[in-house]
């Protein structure tokens, strides 16, 4: 395994911890330099493998290592470090979400990680890659730091508080812009909780400038270990799909384009090994107030392409609201090879509005999803995808569900009680619209409490009065 810079080329040895080029400041992927080996297999023995793998019970491949060979084959299993994280399961949409969207859908769960988000496959990565190091004594005493919109720190910290004491963690949060459940994850598992006053692209230079002054290990996605475990997803759905991937569709939100990087290049490996023959569609979704890859692309001829950071605008897609994607050149050249590997336009991106976000997370979870805000920016941009042309009514779409609703629940309050401040430009939609109902029973002289509950008639005459209020409440009938 080596190190290669997606700007000059040149190779650096993973024995290094490298984030950027050492020569040219590039980021850089993680490559196999015998990854012609893996042809050697025929494509039916892997499946075996895989599915064979599926059903054993040591740790070390229990997770995203199912797929050693494509994501870490130097790392002994001993060191790989598994807290439960991949292997998502996949949901189908309900005939009636199928219905209204227009095609056949399903949400790939990733809020069912370790730590709520996808972010952990990428940590399993890059602390399996540690582990080894401090193992094999070529590392000691780590600082695990990162910047974070909130998930990546929640799991930084949560590898990082399992591998103490070889591991320690800091993770820097702009002030007021993660969520509450997110701010207590990193706090729960030990770290070092810096809050900073910006927006993530203001802590992510500030991380990079201690990684360049100081010894730290540096998990964002920059890190290309992240990239390399999060392939995993990929390499799921088509075990999920049995390695035929023909007229499928996955929709990916992009922050920092990391995770969009490891899909398409999870893809592709499997395809370069024969593992699957075709390429899915990939469509990139984006929030109008954080669309920096969104307005790339929006310009058709390739040779006039311009990247041009943005000012972030709020977002409810708060994890992604970045405006300077570190993966940017990853993307531009995966989405190179990912044409080059198909006979028609198979990368699309769209954007969507701060409504639409809300209003398709709303309507999914109403369906018996749980998908957060991202997860509904997906939604929102399959609606968008099948108006342009990008996606058929006859293909079937992989929703990217990148964490869970709980963590961003706050922004479903605001919705409900329409308090959106108007920045973000969302107004409920009525039908879309709950709260909770109190009860408040008439009639009845003291009401029960915590340590001084009602007893005898009291307590007949309060049970009576609730049910009848919640019965008039629900219309219900007599029996
Ligand atoms: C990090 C994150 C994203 C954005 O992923 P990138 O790899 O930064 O593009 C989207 N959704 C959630 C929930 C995230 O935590
Ligand atoms: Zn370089």
């Amino acid at each position: 395994m080596t190190y290669r810079c997606l700007g000059c080329s040149e190779t650096f040895e993973i024995a290094d911890l490298h984030y950027v080029c050492p020569r040219c400041h590039q980021v850089l992927l993680i490559e196999d330099l015998r990854s012609d080996r893996l042809k050697d297999l025929p494509a039916s023995t892997w499946h075996q493998i895989f599915d064979y793998r599926k059903m054993l019970t040591d740790p070390a491949l229990k997770g995203i290592y199912r797929y050693h060979e494509f994501i870490g084959p130097m790392l002994p299993l001993d060191s790989i470090v598994y807290l439960g994280e991949g292997h998502t399961p996949m949901i189908q949409g309900n005939a009636r979400l199928r219905e209204t969207v227009g095609l056949n859908l399903y949400f790939k769960n990733d809020g069912q990680n370790p730590s709520a988000s996808f972010k952990d496959r990428g940590m399993a990565s890059a602390f399996s890659y540690l582990s080894y190091m401090i193992g094999t004594g070529q590392i000691r005493d780590i600082l695990a730091i990162c910047a974070s919109t909130g998930d990546t720190s929640a799991a930084a910290a949560l590898y990082a508080a399992y591998l103490q004491k070889d591991i320690k963690s800091a993770v820097l949060l702009p002030r007021g812009k993660v969520t509450p459940q997110q701010l207590a994850q990193p706090l729960g598992s030990g770290a070092r909780v810096f809050e900073v006053p910006g927006v993530f692209d203001d802590c992510m230079k500030v991380v990079e400038k201690l990684s360049e002054d100081y010894q730290v290990a540096l998990l964002n996605s920059k890190n290309a270990w992240r990239i390399l475990g999060q392939e995993s997803y990929a390499y799921e759905i088509a075990q999920d799909f049995e390695y035929d991937l023909t007229d499928v569709v996955v929709v990916v939100p992009i922050g920092n384009a990391g995770n969009i990087t490891a899909v398409m290049r999870g893809f592709l490996k499997f395809l370069d090994a024969g593992i699957i023959t075709c390429l899915p569609k990939i469509i990139g979704v984006q929030s109008h107030h954080a669309n920096p890859v969104y307005r790339y692309y929006r310009e058709p001829e390739p040779a006039k392409r311009r990247f041009e950071p943005v000012t972030v605008q709020p977002s409810v897609a708060q994890a992604a609201m970045i405006g300077n994607p570190v993966s940017m050149p990853r993307v531009i050249q995966l989405v190179e090879q990912y044409k080059r590997n198909a006979s028609e336009a198979n990368v699309f991106f769209v954007e969507v509005s701060e409504q639409d976000i809300m209003d398709w997370e709303l309507r999914a979870n109403r369906n018996g999803h749980i998908a957060c805000t991202h997860g509904g920016e997906c939604l929102a941009g399959l609606i968008q995808a099948l108006a342009s042309g990008y996606v058929r009514s006859d293909e079937t779409a992989i929703l990217d569900s990148t964490a869970h609703a709980l963590k961003f629940a706050g922004f479903q309050d605001l919705y409900f009680e329409n308090r959106f401040p108007p920045e973000f430009g969302v107004k409920p939609d009525a039908a879309l619209q709950n709260a909770p109902i109190r009860v408040s029973p008439q009639g009845v002289k003291r009401l029960p409490e915590a340590g001084n509950p009602l007893e005898g008639r009291e307590f007949e005459i309060f049970v009576d009065h609730v049910a009848q209020d919640i019965a008039g409440a629900l219309g219900l009938k007599k029996r």
